[in-house]
């Protein structure tokens, strides 16, 4: 008898994880914030959400993480919301880059002066800068409050301690900051867009928030609950494009091949990544590879992309 995949996906899922969790060991959790080198070396967990409903679970998919980079999915959707796509293309790119996320090297050699695109580091702060609101208190509690939607949960809110950590550490981005206002693609001063920035970073979620975030994306802008249209079709077709393109960064090639989904990677362990038309998906694994993606993470998404037969391509 040919099992159906969500009895598939019960009977193994368990042991999918137990499995890719030993791949832990030959990566490193990410220091240079240091907040997040307190994350647990061999945590995986991982959370799928059906279209109808469904959903399961395996691991440590209870324990909160920060959003670190997957929150510039969905802040560049926000400001596509805000300014429509000519405007936000007029200062970002739409290429990737095939450097690590935090590179500044190609942002004095790329022409017109605009970063590559808008998951890397220097692209979402740009990015951040376009919010619309009357200062940064309200441009975040703006960004908030959508990924609060997005999630179907009211409860997000800021790991304060990560934010901290960042914000007295990212001398790195502070240094992007201060080389786009030089050349004035910046919306806002340099502080008031890193605290944007940093603050949306530290979202704390737990796998079942991606998960949800990502069911919408899957769902092609539709809040899975109500049906209600949350993002427009075409910037959700945006999104997706860049995940496929530049979502593991220098590594996306490599994931296209492995698991051929949209996916965003965070430098705090998480991944989200989604089946068109069918699940949400949310994975944490802080143990990293090179390229700043969740080692353990990526290869439980490859696993059960080709188990299942999930890829696009
Ligand atoms: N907040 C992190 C940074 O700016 C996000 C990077 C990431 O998750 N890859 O360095």
């Amino acid at each position: 008898m040919v099992m159906n995949e969500w009895d598939q996906l019960k009977q193994h899922l368990q042991e999918w994880v137990e499995e890719c969790r030993g791949t832990s060991a030959a990566g490193t959790v990410a220091e240079y914030i240091p907040e997040l080198s307190k994350a647990k070396q061999d945590m995986l967990g991982v959370y799928l959400l059906g279209a109808q409903g469904l959903s399961i679970s395996a691991g440590e998919a209870q324990i909160p993480f920060t959003m670190q980079s997957i929150s510039k999915v969905f802040t560049l959707i926000l400001a596509l919301i805000d300014h429509g796509e000519a405007a936000v293309f007029s200062k970002v790119g739409m290429e990737p880059t095939g450097d690590n996320f935090n590179s500044i090297m190609k942002l004095e050699l790329a022409q017109p002066a605009i970063p590559f695109n808008p998951l890397i580091n220097a692209g979402a702060i740009v990015v951040s800068s376009m919010i619309k609101g009357a200062n940064a208190a309200e441009k975040s509690e703006r960004i908030l409050t959508f990924f609060r939607e997005l999630a179907g949960n009211s409860g997000l809110a800021y790991d304060e301690q990560v934010y901290r950590s960042e914000s007295e550490t990212g001398h790195l981005n502070r240094s992007m900051a201060y080389f786009l206002l030089d050349k004035g693609i910046l919306g806002c001063g340099v502080e008031e867009v890193l605290d944007i920035y940093f603050r949306h970073c530290s979202i704390q979620v737990c796998c079942k928030d991606l998960a949800r975030m990502a069911l919408v994306l899957a769902l092609d802008g539709a809040d899975p609950a109500t049906g209600k249209t949350l993002i427009p079709r075409r910037y959700v077709q945006i999104a997706k494009t860049f995940m496929v393109t530049c979502g593991m960064y220098n590594g996306s090639g490599e994931f296209a091949i492995g698991a051929g989904l949209p996916a965003k990677s965070g430098v705090s362990g998480g991944i989200l990544t989604l089946v068109p038309g069918r699940y949400g998906i949310g994975v944490v694994g802080p143990a990293l590879n090179p390229k700043g993606n969740s080692i353990a993470g990526v290869q439980l998404i490859e696993r059960l992309s080709q188990t299942l037969d999930w890829s696009l391509f």
